[in-house]
């Protein structure tokens, strides 16, 4: 049975220049996109036992209407029945969100946010065409925590082309001093799924690494737990939605473009067009069990989980990479950093 689901609405204003996930800026649909995914959430309903985690994601999803949640959490009732201690998360953007949005989700029962931040440096933003000032940021999240909001995630990047230590740095002091309940810090990768804009080139391989150790320095005296890769946590705040994302458990992702994977079954749906065409024309994946155990694997690292300790691990304990930690081998956060060239190894 499942119990994660993640609802994909995939519009933004205007596409920041970094941006390699699916969306587009034709907003003049979202209406029927929300009928498009009661058909969807039909098809899924009967794999799903009780909800125990709801990811709303986007895209932007701030950019829908208040009407428009509305008929999205009427069907979502209608559909599925949620635990009572559900997680249940809004991706929110500093400039299309508003007071009057964050009330109306807190009182339909989303108890948690993440907020696109991205960085906290008005040139920085502008290079990644985000709409948003510092300033924009800052004030969501105290309007968040006025409107009873207790778990916010802030996203942060780093390595960004034209990002140093010190803009980095200044970004990091800023969030902490707001201090969210998590903070996902990402390394900036350039788009592969479309042109990258940006010509400018990424900082050096050993100032990123500078700022991955500022990042892991700074969030530890904070008292974030660093549970994954690119997550921390305060006690208690990890995201359940994606903890099951890591531990490969199973979820049903309804919209254009949301991946849904049970079993050895994953399935992907259309680009918009057809989706609002046919919802539940969707690719399928057969994994295999090579393919799966990999995964587990890949995932199991990315935290502080890790894997059963084998002694060809040592090549990789011996230069601080990696360590033993009880029966399993972990990462260190000096080995994170080289996690994908190191896992392929293992
Ligand atoms: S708001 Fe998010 S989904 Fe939209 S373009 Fe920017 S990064 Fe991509």
């Amino acid at each position: 049975m499942i119990h994660s689901l993640y609802i994909h609405l995939p519009f933004c204003r205007r596409r920041c220049s970094y941006c390699d996930f699916y969306s587009q800026t034709n907003l003049s649909q979202k209406g029927a996109y929300i009928q498009a995914l009661e058909k969807d959430a039909i098809y899924f309903q009967s794999l799903c036992g009780e909800i125990k985690s709801l990811y709303i994601g986007g895209g932007t999803p701030s950019v829908f209407k208040r009407r428009e949640f509305a008929s999205l959490f009427a069907i979502l009732r209608r559909r599925f029945r949620f635990s009572k201690n559900c997680e249940i998360t809004v991706e929110v953007n500093p400039r299309s969100a508003n007071k009057n949005i964050l009330s109306f989700l807190g009182e339909n029962g989303v108890n948690r946010l993440s907020i696109g931040i991205q960085f906290l440096d008005a040139k920085l933003l502008k290079k990644a065409r985000r709409e948003h000032s510092p300033e924009d940021a800052e004030k969501l999240f105290i309007a968040a925590r006025l409107a009873g909001f207790n778990n916010i995630n802030t996203d942060i990047i780093y390595g960004f082309p034209g990002q140093d230590k010190k803009t980095f740095a200044d970004t990091l002091n800023r969030i902490t001093a707001l201090s969210p309940e998590h903070i996902s810090a990402y390394i900036y990768t350039p788009p592969s799924n479309r042109k990258n804009i940006l010509k400018e080139p990424t900082p050096a391989e050993e100032i990123i690494a500078a700022m991955y150790r500022t990042l892991c320095r700074e969030l530890k005296k904070a008292r974030y737990c660093h549970y994954e890769i690119s997550n921390f946590a305060r006690p208690g705040k990890q995201s359940a939605h994606n903890l099951n994302y890591w531990g490969r458990g199973a979820y049903a992702g309804l919209g254009a473009g949301a991946v849904s994977s049970f079993g050895n079954k994953r399935l992907t749906g259309a680009h918009l067009n057809n989706y609002l065409l046919s919802p539940l024309k969707k690719s399928e994946e057969i994994l295999t069990k090579k393919q799966i155990n990999f995964e587990k694997k890949f995932l199991a690292l990315r935290m502080l989980e890790g894997i059963p300790y084998r002694k060809t691990h040592e090549k990789f304990i011996a230069p601080g990479w990696m360590k033993k930690n009880g029966a399993k081998t972990i990462f260190t956060e000096k080995g994170w950093l080289l996690s994908n060239s190191i896992i392929v190894e293992l």
